[in-house]
């Protein structure tokens, strides 16, 4: 974050974070989430993690 904040100390706090507000939170406010597919994050992600394939097995895991 910019000033060198870090809300979140660990890790899991704050992917967890990130996925609840695009997935949950802002489903709840809005009535969609705020991911709209783009894949940006999976191009610079240096874990290779695809946010699209784990929030459809997710959603086809729960029947979301
Ligand atoms: S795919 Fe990644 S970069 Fe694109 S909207 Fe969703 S979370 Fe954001």
């Amino acid at each position: 974050m910019s000033g060198g904040h870090n809300f979140r100390e660990d890790r899991d706090s704050r992917v967890k974070n990130r996925y609840f507000h695009k997935q949950v939170g802002f489903v709840d406010e809005y009535g969609r989430p705020s991911c709209v597919g783009c894949g940006r994050c999976i191009e610079a992600c240096p874990a290779s993690i695809n946010i699209i394939e784990i929030i459809s097995r997710i959603r086809e895991e729960v029947k979301v």
